[in-house]
């Protein structure tokens, strides 16, 4: 029986965390580690400068939980380096309030958290619901959950490849209006931040990075145009951020212009050893 890491970003009491748990109980033996409180846009942590504390909660639906005051990939790697006693085979990261498509993959804590997984050498798998901007009321994890163990049962079943996590992100669509799923590349996400500069009391200039939330290209084949589309969108990502075609781009440059200083030369890559 594999025994499943469920976290989040949202904080521990969020009631996304608890659907994902309740559905990942269906596939193995489940342990909660996630932060005490909202870390959202928190991106790729690793606290280092302090200690870091855990308590335990109880879910509304009585399940045990462990709540750090780390970041979620802080989390991630306490779970990973033993603190349950027992190896952690999977981490599932959810289910976020919001999609994390294109460039959020890089501040979503959903996402740095199942990071953090490959970075131990654990399977990584994010979920994140496509949430209205400004949705009042409860929100229905169900779909989001079923999706989620839908991937998370395939996972299992044929094993992730290495070096890879999946970022997971679910329409916000009743039962009968979703179409299935989409394995999709990560499409081009459209920010709309913009500067307010407010003063304070004291007269001293504060800031807030505010405007809409970001939009998105919905190009065919991307986890943005599969959202568009009413699918659940599957992306694969991996850690090597290396833009290969700018490396073939940058062995054009003339870097041995100083061939009198061999530093120079051994900057340029070999053109065996660039990729295609
Ligand atoms: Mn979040």
């Amino acid at each position: 029986m594999k025994h499943i890491l469920v976290t989040n970003d949202d904080g521990v009491l969020a009631p996304g965390l608890l659907a994902l748990a309740q559905e990942m109980r269906k596939l193995g033996r489940v342990s909660i580690l996630a932060p005490d409180r909202n870390w959202s846009g928190g991106g790729h942590v690793k606290t280092l400068d302090r200690a870091l504390r855990v308590r335990e909660f109880l879910l509304a639906d009585g399940t045990t939980a462990f709540a750090s005051d780390g970041a979620p990939s802080d989390c991630v790697a306490l779970a990973a380096l033993g603190y349950f006693k027992e190896p952690i085979d999977l981490v599932v990261s959810g289910i976020n309030v919001g999609a994390n498509l294109g460039h959020d993959v890089t501040y979503s804590g959903t996402v740095t958290a199942a990071m953090e997984a490959v970075i131990a050498g654990v399977p990584g798998i994010a979920v994140s619901l496509e949430t209205p901007e400004h949705h009042v009321g409860e929100i229905d994890f169900g779909i989001a959950a079923r999706a989620a163990g839908k991937v998370v049962r395939h996972a299992i079943e044929n094993g992730l490849p290495a070096e890879t996590l999946l970022n997971v992100n679910v329409p916000f669509l009743k039962n009968e209006e979703m179409r299935g799923f989409r394995l999709t590349r990560q499409g081009l996400r459209v920010y709309h931040s913009r500067l307010d500069e407010r003063t304070d009391p004291r007269g001293r200039p504060y800031y807030w990075i505010a405007g809409d939330a970001p939009t998105g290209v919905p190009e065919r084949g991307t986890d943005i145009g599969a959202l568009a589309e009413g699918y659940v969108s599957v992306t694969p990502l991996h850690l090597d951020l290396t833009a290969y075609r700018a490396l073939t781009d940058l062995n054009t440059w003339a870097w041995d212009e100083d061939s009198e200083n061999p530093f120079f030369e051994l900057l340029v890559p070999d053109k065996s050893e660039t990729p295609k």
